[in-house]
């Protein structure tokens, strides 16, 4: 076991907490490499899981594994995120409140992969019925659907999450899941019609392409060969070994036959996939007039055939902004469709654990208005943490009247506030250059941006150069100082992608077409309505707004995610790399909190009605204030004084890191 001296020599301590006093950033990398060496790749920083992506498979989610985490006590075994689950399942029955698990880290960390792990468990170790199977095989089979047309390779991850995605799983009084609901956040549209260098359009095109019967592939006239599609034939890398299309078609239609949708349904899907890929292959040429023509009209039959005429004046343009808003409305209406299939009107009572999978924060060599969401989405995420954990931590020792000494840390909110804030935030003044009238560029404004926030301690421009030796910045470009690190973003398709904008006579089209998933997206009234629909920033930061209003009303667990190298191996460990995931991942505060503070916190009420019956004097019912109760328990209990601490008011607070005796080990 780890416990002897030798062992933890060798891998190391199971829980930084277990760390020497003042465990420095070295220490903590030492620990992690030592564990990280001997395939152990999870850690516990308290009850937080610390995980190390091992870019290899390492026989530790058998169902043999699965069996051992079941209500075990949490410290008992080797840190596993089947404890995270566990620990909140059990939390969740015998409380009967929400929670959710935070799952971070950045791309190709592992956090889609974690998502799946706990899924996997609650749908193999929960109580079931028969007549519930289904509700959970449609919530497992979701996964690889909603993978196939919201991921896509990047040179960070073969298997990259292009969306956010939250998801409830439903328990019924007695824990078993009888159902779910996914909230998705902005998918990266822009990828339909552009891919990077080294990157991929979303999975979906090349699984049909590689895995559909020939006569389904004639039917939508479509060819085999995804370099005959201009939206697929930008990629110019090597075919990677870890996708393969062909037998991810064949997961993802069968996964579509248990998710309840329908012959009709499969049939306009893959029409609009189909048509997707004729639209990008449109070519047009300018006449004398200067108007744009199409000279071979081969492609628009097939298009045609799900959108109705289309007319000559389209442009490169139209054409993208026509595909990227097909393909966006069509994945919204495939996760309402999901979540139709995944409702359940049998139970009203039902709590649930919500599994938050969003993407990591991105640094890539060319930074735009996606990468500008991505990390305002994980500063958010951030100062939930920190208001969560840090800052409420301590908060709550200073009311319950415990002796503290306060933990510095870096709060990100001055950040948030920078892009977010009304009339003043980066956000507002993209949607002021977006709405006034007169001409605004990017340009512009970058300009604007430079007179509103130029002064901002976390902002800088070419203009507003810092001090020398920093990476330089493009004209046309505006960095910022991320609490992860900088990142310099190009404003360039900022106004564009910010309005989203379709051409009223493409809508018009797109209403009246006989694909019936097409007309359920764009509805007639859509065109009847003058109003301005709200930008894309602002869209996205009122759904990030709501995200953490759902979340704050639950009981937190976090999973934080770490990518050991940049090349996905196995058995590669990049000090450097490491290094600043941990500082930016706040590990070190978040060790020094757990540290000095207790372990575990319970309200009064709570652990004396879940524990009351280890102690005569409170079985089976204490008369007295709550507090007192729990002082006699824990007193019979045979805690020492320096391993608790009660508040004044309605928390008691146990600083045990180490299992206790067996028969109450059912407390930690
Ligand atoms: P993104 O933000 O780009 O979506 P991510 O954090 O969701 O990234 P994953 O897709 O979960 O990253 O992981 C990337 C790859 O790393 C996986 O496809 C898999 O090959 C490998 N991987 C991740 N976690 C594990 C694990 N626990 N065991 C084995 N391999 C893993
Ligand atoms: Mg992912």
């Amino acid at each position: 076991m780890e416990g002897t001296l030798t062992a933890r020599d060798k891998v190391g301590v199971q829980d930084f907490v277990l760390l020497d006093a003042h465990t420095s950033e070295s220490a903590f990398m030492d620990n992690l490499r030592k564990r990280f060496s001997e395939n152990l790749i999870y850690t516990y920083i308290g009850t937080l899981l610390v995980s190390v992506n091992p870019y290899q498979e390492l026989g530790i989610y058998t169902m043999r594994q699965m069996e051992l985490y079941q209500g075990v006590n949490f410290f008992e075994l080797p840190p596993h995120v089947y404890a995270i689950a566990d620990n909140a399942y059990r939390m969740m029955c015998s409380e009967l409140n929400n929670h959710f698990i935070l799952i971070s880290g950045e791309s190709g960390a592992g956090k889609t992969e974690a998502s799946k792990k706990i899924l996997q468990y609650f749908a193999v170790t929960c109580p079931m019925t028969e007549s519930l199977q289904i509700a959970r095989d449609r919530l497992l089979l979701s996964n690889p659907v909603l993978e196939a047309f919201g991921n896509a390779r990047t040179p960070r991850n073969d298997n990259s999450s292009r969306f956010g995605k939250y998801m409830d799983i439903q328990f019924d009084f007695q824990g078993v899941p009888v159902g779910g609901h996914i909230i998705s956040y902005l998918i990266e549209k822009s990828r339909v019609v552009h891919q990077n260098q080294g990157e991929r359009n979303f999975h979906i095109f090349y699984q049909l392409l590689a895995g559909s019967e020939a006569d389904h592939l004639a039917y939508l006239g479509l060819e085999r060969d995804p370099q005959l599609y201009k939206y697929l034939s930008q990629d110019h890398c090597a075919k990677e070994s870890s996708v393969n299309d062909k037998n991810d078609w064949k997961t993802v239609s069968d996964a579509f036959s248990v998710i309840d949708f329908t012959e009709a349904d499969l049939q306009n899907l893959f029409g609009i996939i189909a048509s997707v890929l004729h639209l990008g292959n449109i070519r047009f040429q300018e006449d004398d007039q200067g108007c744009a023509t199409i000279p071979d009209t081969h492609e628009i039959k097939w298009i045609a055939k799900v959108v109705c005429p289309l007319t000559l004046e389209l442009s490169v343009y139209a054409r993208d902004a026509m595909a990227k808003a097909v393909y966006g409305r069509t994945f919204t209406w495939l996760v309402n469709k999901i979540n139709s299939s995944l409702v359940n009107k049998d139970f009203t009572q039902k709590t649930v654990i919500g599994l938050l999978d969003i993407y990591g924060f991105e640094v890539f060599d060319k930074n735009g208005f996606e990468q500008f969401c991505i990390n305002y989405c994980n500063e958010k995420l951030q100062q939930l943490l920190i208001e969560r954990t840090l800052k409420a931590e301590q908060a709550e020792y200073e009311t319950e009247g415990i002796e503290w000494e306060p933990i510095q840390y870096f709060n990100n909110k001055i950040i948030c506030d920078l892009v977010e804030e009304r009339h003043k935030g980066i956000i507002s003044i993209l949607d002021e250059e977006c709405i006034r009238p007169g001409p605004a560029t990017d340009l512009s404004f970058l300009e604007k941006l430079e007179e509103k926030v130029g002064k901002h301690a976390h902002f800088q421009t070419r203009k507003l150069a810092g001090p020398k030796g920093q990476k330089r910045i493009g004209w046309m470009e505006f960095r910022l100082f991320h609490y992860a690190g900088e990142v310099t973003y190009c404003t360039k398709g900022f106004l564009e992608k910010n309005n989203d904008l379709l051409y009223r006579h493409l809508k018009e089209a797109l209403c009246g077409c006989q694909n019936s998933i097409l007309r359920e997206c764009f509805l007639a009234a859509e065109l009847e309505n003058h109003r301005r629909p709200p930008t894309v920033g602002t869209q996205f930061k009122n759904s990030l707004s709501s995200l953490l209003e759902i979340l704050i009303s639950k009981e937190p667990s976090y999973i934080r995610c770490i990518k050991p190298n940049d090349r996905k191996e196995p058995s590669e460990f990049d000090d450097f790399l490491v290094r600043h995931q941990i500082k930016y991942l706040g590990l070190m505060e978040h060790l020094r909190v757990r540290r000095a503070g207790f372990a575990y916190q319970r309200k009064y009420e709570h652990f004396l009605q879940r524990y009351k019956s280890l102690c005569p004097d409170t079985w089976p019912h204490w008369p007295g204030p709550p507090g007192e109760g729990v002082e006699r328990l824990i007193k019979y209990i045979g805690y020492k004084p320096e391993e608790y601490k009660l508040g004044k008011f309605i928390n008691g607070f146990i600083n045990r890191h180490q299992p206790l005796s067996p028969n109450n080990e059912e407390f930690l």
